[in-house]
C-alpha cells in the first residue's frame, strides 16, 4: 500500500512514517498543500492522509479542489479540530474518514486498512484469489493454506496486483506502489521482485502484457519452486 502523508508537523510526520513503514507500508511525506497537489498528479497512491492546518493552504481547500478535479483517492483527515461542524465540513469536502489528534498509530493503521477495503468494495479483510489468500493487515500470505514468506516489496507488489484485479498496471504504476519517492530504485529491481513473486506463488501469478505492463494472473500452488533449468 502506497500512502501519501501531508503533514507540516515534523515530529508527528516522522512518527507516522516510521510506524507505517514498520508495518510494511510505503509512505511519502510532504509538508505543504502545494507539494501534496504535485504528488497526487505525479504518482499513484492508495490513500492520502491529510492534515488540515497546513502552512500554505487549508487542507479542506486542497481536498475540495482535488475532488472537483475528479480525484477519487481515499482521503483520511488528521486534525485537532473536533467540533461537529469541523467534521461535517471535512466529510462534505470529500474526506472518507476523520481521525483526531492525538491518536494511536494502531488506530491510524486500522483505519487505513478499513478505508482501502471499503473503497475496494470488500467487506472482509482477506483478499482471496484462487488458492491464494492475502491479509492486508497482517500481510500474511497463504498459498493452498500454506504460509508463504514474502519480503516487504513483494508484499507491496502482490497487494497492488490484487487490488487492481483485472487491470493492466504499467511498470511505473507498479514502481509507485512498491517504492517511495526517496527510495533509490535499480532499473531491474521490479523485475527481480516479479521473479521472486512468481517463484513463490506460481509462475502464472504475474502476467506480462507485452508493451503495456503486468496484470494479476491465476495463483497456482503446483507451479511454485525452483524453475526448471
Ligand atoms: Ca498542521
Amino acid at each position: 500500500m502506497h500512502i501519501l502523508l501531508c503533514e507540516d508537523d515534523d515530529l508527528i510526520a516522522s512518527g507516522i512514517v516510521a510506524g507505517l513503514n514498520a508495518q510494511g507500508l510505503t509512505v511519502d511525506h510532504v509538508a505543504t498543500a502545494a507539494a501534496a497537489r504535485a504528488m497526487v498528479l505525479a504518482a499513484q497512491f492508495d490513500v492520502l492522509i491529510l492534515d488540515l492546518g497546513l502552512p500554505d493552504e487549508d487542507g479542506l481547500t486542497l481536498l475540495r479542489q482535488l475532488r472537483q478535479n475528479g480525484l477519487e483517492l481515499p482521503v483520511l483527515i488528521l486534525t485537532a479540530r473536533d467540533t461537529v461542524t469541523d467534521r461535517v465540513a471535512g466529510l462534505q469536502a470529500g474526506a472518507d474518514d476523520y481521525l483526531l489528534k492525538p491518536f494511536d498509530l494502531r488506530e491510524l493503521s486500522a483505519r487505513l486498512h478499513t478505508l482501502i477495503r471499503r473503497v475496494a468494495g470488500r467487506s472482509v479483510n482477506l483478499i482471496e484469489h484462487g488458492c491464494l489468500t492475502y491479509d492486508p493487515s497482517s500481510r500474511e500470505t497463504l498459498l493452498a493454506g500454506q504460509p508463504v514468506d514474502l519480503s516487504r516489496r513483494e508484499q507491496a507488489l502482490l497487494h497492488a496486483l490484487l487490488h487492481n484485479h483485472g487491470r493492466v498496471l504499467s511498470n511505473e504504476q507498479l514502481k509507485d506502489s512498491v517504492y517511495g519517492f526517496g527510495d533509490e530504485v535499480e532499473s531491474n529491481a521490479l523485475n527481480v521482485h516479479i521473479h521472486h513473486l512468481r517463484r513463490k506463488l506460481g509462475h502464472t501469478i504475474v502476467e506480462t502484457v507485452r508493451g503495456l505492463g503486468y496484470r494479476l494472473g491465476p495463483a497456482d500452488a503446483k507451479s511454485t519452486g525452483p524453475e526448471a533449468p
